[in-house]
């Protein structure tokens, strides 16, 4: 009964909202009930609700109406899953008469956010902690220097993520404020469009009313000079009027090459702060927090013992590839109906496990950090001293230790034949000046992800 209600009163939304807002917002409701004249909504997060309660009470309920069911009101009920490092929201009911329908976003211009991308959602782990902290502060909306805030890391470390996140908790916080969230290549397109229809004015009025304005992967537009120009100008703008810019790139603003030097020195009177390459911990609390969420509507799910930190183990860096993992694993679960033993996930991910398994050479080492330094490959294994080919050497031990599964004599041999006390005292020497100086610390970082990429 309730099933058929609701197949009709989506059919009939989807066309009065647009499939866009469909897919984010409504279909993942459900209807559980009907009594004293209010529809209960059944919503996975207390964020869908809110925004459905805000924008599309009043369609809900004419649509429900229309298709049988009386009803004046709507009550949601978030049923979320505990989450163990992520902050969880306790159950909660809500019960509102339609609220006036705000200002919709200018989902127009900009790109629709995922309702998934949360930050109740976001696992924080110490690589993530300093990012997540300014993330939330920005989101709170108060008058923090954080401007602009720029976020980078490595693919699939969550910035996307972030990003929707504080767009979502702005927005619930000041309903009517305009937020812009665009990806640098659709900042760029746009741009070109407005040049060709010569709309440029249309194209810097639409930033005008904005109030935070979000630009993803803005390393695209580097090197792609009057794009480049516009967003300066677009950026100052807003910054001067005091709007909030949140920006993400892959790397730091000094690494993007072909970035002007005056977007560089700008950017960097705001936040800059890096996430850093997941670690065992955080992907392990990940993968629970998700098998959880997805446990909570299949309980029948059985996961073997140790799969979890199999995977946490064997898939490192990349969220995404890791939640892909999990995803294929449910998927096999639910339709062959059988635990995942490990011997199942093993079977089942055995292209994922492969390609993760391609482990940084010694070589490719040695290469990239010669590259990075300016110095000649041949220096790295040659007999040298001086301080400013020996420090770079023992950076690239360093990495060989870190990134790679060779023991100390074997990393001697590798350079030069060296001793393995040699490569301990360089291994130790670098930790030290990690903890000590920071730009070099953000140097090292810099060379894992390039290796890692
Ligand atoms: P990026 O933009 O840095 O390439 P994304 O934000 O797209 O990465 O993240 C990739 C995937 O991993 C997304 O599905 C995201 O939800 C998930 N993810 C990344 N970091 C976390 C985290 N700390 N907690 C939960 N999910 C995460
Ligand atoms: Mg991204």
């Amino acid at each position: 009964m309730m099933d058929r209600i609701w197949v009709a009163a989506c059919a009939e939304l989807e066309q009065s909202v647009g499939p866009n807002n469909y897919n984010h917002w409504i279909k993942p409701l459900r209807l559980t009930g009907i009594e004293d004249g209010a529809a209960r909504l059944a919503s996975p997060t207390r964020f869908i609700s809110d925004w459905v309660n805000r924008h599309f009470a009043k369609d809900i309920v004419a649509v429900l109406n229309r298709a049988g069911a009386e009803v004046e009101r709507l009550r949601f009920e978030v049923a979320q899953a505990a989450r163990p490092s992520a902050q969880s929201a306790p159950i909660s009911t809500a019960e509102a008469a339609p609220a006036p329908t705000t200002r919709a976003p200018r989902a127009d211009l900009g790109a629709p956010l995922d309702p998934r991308y949360t930050f109740a959602n976001f696992i924080v782990g110490k690589p993530n902690e300093l990012a997540h902290a300014a993330a939330r502060r920005v989101a709170e909306g108060g008058p923090v220097g954080f401007n602009p805030l720029f976020l980078y890391g490595g693919v699939g470390l969550g910035k996307t993520h972030l990003m929707h996140a504080i767009a979502h908790e702005y927005q619930f916080r000041h309903p009517s404020a305009q937020v812009l969230y665009l990806s640098a290549e659709q900042f760029m397109y746009r741009f070109v469009q407005a040049l060709r229809e010569s709309a440029i004015m249309d194209f810097k009025s639409m930033f005008r009313n904005v109030n935070m304005l979000m630009v993803d992967d803005v390393q695209f537009i580097a090197g792609k000079d009057s794009t480049q120009e516009e967003f300066f100008h677009t950026f100052n703008a807003l910054v001067d009027q005091g709007k909030q810019i949140v920006i993400s790139a892959d790397r730091a603003p000094a690494e993007i090459k072909g970035l002007e030097e005056r977007i560089k020195s700008r950017l960097s009177c705001g936040l800059i702060v890096d996430l850093h390459p997941t670690t065992y911990e955080l992907r392990l609390g990940i993968l629970q927090s998700k098998t959880e969420v997805f446990r909570a509507q299949h309980p029948d799910l059985e996961i073997g013992a140790g799969v979890l930190e199999f995977l946490a183990h064997r898939i490192s860096t990349n969220v995404r590839v890791l939640e892909g993992a999990l995803q294929r694993l449910f998927a096999h679960a639910s339709l062959l109906r059988r635990e995942i033993t490990l011997e199942v996930a093993q079977e089942c991910l055995t292209d994922i496990l492969r390609t993760n398994d391609r482990k940084v050479s010694i070589d490719d080492i040695q290469r990239k950090v010669a590259e990075h330094y300016n110095i000649r490959l041949a220096d790295m294994i040659g007999p040298k001293r001086a301080r400013n080919v020996a420090r770079p050497r023992q950076i690239a031990m360093y990495l060989s230790k870190q990134m790679t599964s060779r023991s100390l004599p074997e990393i001697g041999r590798r350079f030069g034949g060296r001793d393995h006390t040699t490569i301990m005292h360089g291994v130790r020497k670098v930790e030290e000046l990690i903890a000590e100086d920071s730009s070099l610390a953000e140097d090292i970082a810099v060379l894992k992800r390039m290796l890692e990429a």
